[in-house]
């Protein structure tokens, strides 16, 4: 780099100055000749004019006696003295006396043009080569009376070899200063390039610095030169750009930050309907193995026609697009999928957010069923009191027997009914968590007792055996009496209820960690695996019929769940069909420093946790 500069400005330089020496030797040789001939002529002329002034006397031409011809000769020698040649030609071109040549070893001159114009004009010069003396010569003729019987030409010259000579001289010393100032320029210039080109140079790696993200400033040379100004303001555009690159990264940290952070789904397409950008949660909902790469085709990564539509649509004009799609193929999910067009400058594209709305729909599906299933429920009794009393009223009030029997079934349904609207009053409470707790101590024996008390006569009709295992030395636990009582005694009913006759329940507990655990086990007739998770759920019944048949709603668990689960203990089965089930639920053991902080007004706390039933 260094050299190269260099060598450019010397370069320049260089053919600068030999074209200008090269004009300067053109035209200076063409004045100085121009001049010197003009002032040879004049020379010339004034020489001619002397020797006009006393002409050779010649009675005849060419001169016949020896002494003319001496004469002739002398004056000749005499004009000569002047520096010029001379010679005298007469109009024939004979040349009668020359000053430096024998005239008889001398060609015929008629053609020469000075010697033509002079006898045509009176005077004649020219510039030409001499033959006779084998040099370049300036000539000057003039054509003169001698006396005899026609003029001659008498003719001057002066040798050109002279101003050959000075120009030669003109020329050596014009090359010779040029080349000294050549040399002080190519110093000058050497050491003035190698100093720009340090300073460029260090410029050069400045800059390339600042592409490669390194913005240190350029430390100054103090030389105050137009190229520290520039570095100074380099300095100032590496600085802004620094600080412009630091604001755009932290923008795009903090906005790459939120997108990955995002539950939702969040992708933009660009207008060729490829992918710019995909968070986390997009890859997971779709259920992709990776983040799809930036430029993928939206065709390849989604299979989802409804979201790949609304994105067209976007793409085509419509400012937003919401459509709903549905993944996974056992457990499904639904997502809203929102399209909205985004437009930066010049392109436009598409972001899509995805948001899990499997909950609402869940939810919407169980609000569904539930009112189905409440329905439904209603209808068997309303029918059957509705029937049984129209046909009372048809008649058969009259019938003492069919009365009393009709009466009583009457009376049954609407127990069920009044069953049934208790055990939804107590859902609606549990729903909008209204459900108040009394939390006190609660003796597990004294529970289990009066449960049991209450079962018995039940049991006793089938026959069935409730026996209790020993449990001397349980510690009491935290609860809500009525509520705990509630949960063993639907346990203690369904057991009863789903055991044949003269089979057997066994109502036991133990403590276990914090917590102490009841359970019911009976030797009925077991629940199904499949249903046993799903006992739990509201109006689910293994066999619905029977479950109706026997007065139940289909409810039972799933309030015991809630209380259960509101206390904070956990309720679940171990069953095995035709063998019998063991229902087990347990009770945190009461610590009457947890209830006082759990319940500061006195025991009594809402229920707060939602039951999943
Ligand atoms: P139900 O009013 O029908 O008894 P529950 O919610 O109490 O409603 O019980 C739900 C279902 O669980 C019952 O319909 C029955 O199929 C099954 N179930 C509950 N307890 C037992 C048990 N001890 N033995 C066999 N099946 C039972």
């Amino acid at each position: 780099m260094r050299h190269n500069l260099f060598w450019k400005l010397t370069l320049t330089f260089f053919a600068l100055l030999v074209g200008f020496l090269l004009a300067v030797d053109f035209f200076a040789e063409r004045a100085l000749r121009e001049d010197y001939a003009n002032t040879a002529f004049a020379q010339l002329a004034a020489i001619a004019h002397i020797a006009q002034a006393r002409p050779p006397h010649l009675a005849a031409i060419p001169p016949a006696n020896p002494e003319e011809i001496s004469a002739l000769q002398e004056w000749t020698s005499e004009m000569a003295a002047s520096g010029a040649r001379v010679t005298i030609i007469t109009p024939e071109g004979l040349v009668l006396a020359d000053s430096q040549s024998d005239p008889r070893t001398m060609e015929n001159h008629a053609s020469r043009p000075e010697i033509r114009d002079a006898l045509a004009k009176g005077e004649g010069q020219s510039t030409r080569h001499s033959v006779t003396i084998n040099r370049d010569l300036l000539y000057y003729a003039v054509k003169q009376n001698v006396g005899a019987d026609s003029p001659v030409v008498l003719r001057f010259a002066i040798p050109l070899a002279t101003i050959q000579d000075f120009l030669g001289s003109f020329r050596r010393s014009l090359w010779l200063a040029s080349l000294i100032i050549l040399l002080l320029a190519g110093a000058a210039s050497l050491l003035v390039s190698l100093g720009l080109s340090a300073r460029i140079e260090r410029l050069e790696e400045f800059s390339r610095r600042v592409a490669e993200g390194d913005f240190r400033p350029l430390p100054g040379d103090g030389s105050g030169a137009a190229l520290e100004k520039l570095g100074a303001s380099l300095n100032q555009t590496a600085a802004r750009l620094d600080q412009t690159i630091r604001t755009l990264t932290e923008e795009r940290n903090l906005s790459s930050a939120i997108l990955g952070s995002m539950v939702e789904g969040v992708a933009v397409v660009n207008g060729a309907e490829r992918l710019v950008f995909a968070n986390h949660s997009f890859a997971e909902i779709l259920e992709l193995h990776a983040l799809p790469k930036s430029g993928s085709a939206l065709v390849e990564v989604v299979r989802q026609t409804e979201m790949i539509e609304a994105v067209r649509k976007v793409l085509a004009g419509e400012p937003r697009v919401e459509s709903e799609i549905v993944t996974g193929t056992l457990r499904q999910h639904f997502f809203a999928a929102t399209v909205a067009s985004v437009r930066a400058g010049e392109t436009s594209g598409a972001v899509v957010v995805l948001h899990d709305i499997t909950e609402l729909r869940k939810l919407e599906r169980v609000r569904r069923d539930f009112v189905a299933n409440v329905s439904h429920e209603f209808r068997t009794p309303l029918t059957a009191i509705q029937g049984f009393a129209e046909t009372l009223l048809a008649g058969a009030m009259n019938d003492p027997q069919h009365r009393e029997r009709f009466l009583e079934i009457i009376v049954e349904h609407s127990r069920r009914l009044a069953r049934l609207t208790e055990d939804l009053l107590m859902l609606s409470k549990m729903d909008a968590d209204r459900l108040e707790l009394e939390i006190r101590r609660v003796s597990v024996a004294q529970l289990i007792e009066s449960c049991i008390e209450t079962s018995r006569h039940r049991a006793s009709e089938k026959e069935i055996a409730i026996s209790v295992k020993p449990f001397n030395g349980l510690p009491d636990v935290a609860g809500d009496r009525r509520r705990l009582a509630e949960v063993l005694q639907n346990l203690l009913d369904n057991a009863t209820q789903y055991t044949l006759a003269r089979g057997q329940i066994a109502v036991s507990a133990e403590a276990r960690d914090a917590e102490v655990i009841f359970t019911v086990a009976d030797t009925g007739i077991g629940i199904p695996t499949a249903d046993q998770p799903r006992i739990f759920e509201r109006f689910y019944r293994v066999d619905a019929a029977r479950s109706r048949e026997l007065g139940g709603t289909g409810l039972g668990l799933s309030i015991a769940k809630h209380i259960v689960e509101v206390h904070g203990g956990r309720i679940w089965v171990e069953s095995e069909i035709g063998r019998g089930s063991r229902f087990h639920f347990s009770v945190p053991i009461f610590d009457a420093e947890r209830v006082a902080r759990a319940t500061p007004s006195g025991g009594t706390s809402r229920s707060t946790g939602r039951a999943s039933a």
